[in-house]
């Protein structure tokens, strides 16, 4: 029988085996075959205690974190943001890879359980309605919804962005923080002195995370917490 032939019998009689979401092969239970699932990079200790990037050793304040202003109490991610977590996420966003939201999802449950994160309402960062019109659907807003079933706190829509903003490269860190700040409008009445979990898929620079806190802090939150699917470490690349 040719290898073709053999495949598509293969399909038709097991049509439900399951395949690894990272590399395709095939598996027989959970998302990953043995061997993507040791790349896996989960954020443990030695990372730093406020925006949750990993680091050489445990840090309380990261180079990158003592650089800026920090608005968000604290920020945690699940994973150190690189393959195949980063393919992942990027199919997750960019090519309609919605169902992965589940196993996103119970791994920031599982992460909310274990530090025992403690807040009154789930937010999550929003798109313009002109992209969220072109993508078709705001990853983050599937994060924080499913989220908020599973852990019976309620999700608001509280944040809006309200101007396009370009890529920003060009521009100096101050200027791209006010660039930023002057597009998203957060609904004050919905904030005041609760304390806010805001849900995004990556942590890159951090500026988005920053301004939105600042912005939730202005309208009230005692508190914010910012948590993600997976974090950019500023010490990429070097020995760690
Ligand atoms: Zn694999
Ligand atoms: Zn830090």
């Amino acid at each position: 029988m040719s290898n073709f032939l053999k495949k598509l019998l293969d399909r038709a009689l097991f049509y439900d085996r399951w395949t690894c979401n990272a590399c395709g092969d095939e598996i027989f239970s959970g998302y990953f075959c043995s061997r993507c699932q040791e790349k896996i990079k989960y954020i443990g200790e030695n990372s730093c205690s406020h925006c949750g990037r990993v680091t050489p050793y445990p840090i309380n304040f990261c180079d990158s974190c003592i650089e800026k202003n920090v608005f968000f109490d604290r920020a945690l991610s699940v994973f150190d943001y690189q393959p195949p977590i980063s393919d992942l996420i990027q199919n997750f966003k960019y090519k309609n890879k919605r169902y992965l939201a589940t196993y996103f999802t119970e791994e920031l449950y599982l992460l909310c359980k274990a530090k025992n994160l403690d807040f009154d309402i789930i937010t999550f960062v929003p798109m313009h309605e002109e992209r969220q019109k072109e993508r078709g659907y705001n990853q983050a807003e599937i994060l924080a919804n499913k989220l908020s079933l599973k852990l019976g706190v309620s999700v608001c829509n509280c944040i809006k962005k309200i101007k396009l903003t370009e890529r920003q490269a060009t521009l100096s860190l101050n200027e791209r923080l006010k660039n930023l700040s002057s597009s998203f409008k957060v609904d004050k009445g919905v904030v005041k002195d609760k304390k806010v979990l805001l849900v995004d898929d990556v942590l890159t620079t951090g500026a988005t995370a920053e301004t939105l806190s600042k912005l939730l802090k202005k309208a009230g939150a005692k508190k914010v917490t910012v948590l993600t699917v997976a974090s950019v470490s500023r010490y990429k690349g070097e020995e760690i």
